[in-house]
């Protein structure tokens, strides 16, 4: 029977703009399971990455802030630990891989000394063995030459080659859960492919879950069990990936999947969804969606949709379903 790895109930986040504060992050719930894959889709500004950020604790305080909920990871609440002891488990049973490799590789140092800061922070192995262990993750992440990758520079190395030393530097503490925050978006879509299955094999191989956050649902299709559509800080749908495959509820689920490639073949050119992601500070009364919403009626504008539960664990948030 699977477990939670990580439960996250009611998370609010938000931010002081101009002495005024407003939510990012309004009420998120979900769970991971052990060994299980969660995909977080939505637009950009809708609230996955700030999701993410505060698993983590990387809110950045001030401005920003954790206003409630609770993150369980195993038996330990992460909003309640002192920083020292986050610190100890980032990196180490939680990591986590950006969309820009740049924005964690840090440009002045060798792969190498990056990986092995790892290392000796989280007291991975003894300093003599690090160099055969930075060595043997970056041959595990499909690196050809690994000493000489060991010893290069971030700018040496191609944007795949990058991505894949933040993927060992992220895995060389084998971390129960792996957050990849639109991991192949910068990338040749030759080489998104292959680190995607790269990812794949990896999370097989060492039985992690993974939390998954992309503004593509074709990307989770193929490869989360359970994935969660946020709009404006909200969870709009959740459920299990092949019954929100084959029963898309929510229009903006149905929208963010008519734009994707290769659904309707006539199509000459992409759909796009029409309007645009509300800012924080201009959030829509009623139905966060409605401005935007094809199937809106007159009580979306007043009325704010719950979340509904449809059975077979998947649940809306949409006055359609009342
Ligand atoms: Fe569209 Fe209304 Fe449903 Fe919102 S509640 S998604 S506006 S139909």
């Amino acid at each position: 029977m699977s477990s939670s790895l990580l439960t996250c109930n009611d998370l609010h986040v938000g931010f002081t703009l101009e002495n005024e504060f407003v939510e990012a992050v309004r009420g998120v719930t979900f769970s991971i399971d052990e060994q299980a894959t969660l995909g977080i889709v939505g637009e950009s500004g809708c609230g996955k990455s700030m999701t993410a950020l505060a698993l983590m604790r990387l809110v950045p305080e001030p401005p920003g802030k954790i206003s409630g909920g609770r993150i369980r990871f195993r038996e330990t609440d992460l909003l309640a630990l002192p920083p020292q002891q986050i610190r100890m488990i980032r990196g180490k049973e939680i990591s986590m891989i950006f969309q820009d490799p740049m924005t964690s590789l840090n440009p002045v140092y060798t792969c190498r000394h990056q990986i092995k800061e790892v290392i000796l922070q989280h007291g991975i192995t003894p300093v003599d063995q690090a160099d055969g262990l930075i060595e043997s993750i970056l041959a595990e992440v499909g690196i050809p030459e690994p000493k000489r990758t060991a010893d290069s520079y971030p700018h040496q190395l191609s944007g795949g080659m990058r991505q894949r030393v933040m993927i060992a530097m992220a895995l060389v503490g084998n971390p129960a859960l792996l957050i990849a925050d639109e991991p192949t978006t910068a990338l040749d879509v030759t080489v998104q492919s292959k680190i995607l299955d790269l990812l794949l094999d990896l999370q097989e191989k060492k039985r992690m879950s993974m939390l998954l956050i992309t503004h593509n649902l074709g990307i989770v299709g193929d490869i989360a069990h359970d994935v969660m559509v946020m709009y404006a800080g909200m969870v709009m749908e959740y459920a299990p990936s092949t019954v929100l495959f084959d029963e898309p509820l929510h229009p903006y689920t149905v929208n963010l999947l008519e734009t994707l490639p290769g659904i309707d073949t006539r199509k000459e050119r992409l759909t796009i969804i029409p309007g645009e992601v509300p800012t924080l500070r201009n959030i829509p009364s009623g139905c966060p969606f409605h401005p935007r919403c094809s199937r809106s009626m007159p009580r979306c504008a007043i009325d704010s949709p719950p979340l509904l539960d449809r059975g077979n664990s998947h649940t809306v948030r949409c006055l359609l379903y009342e």
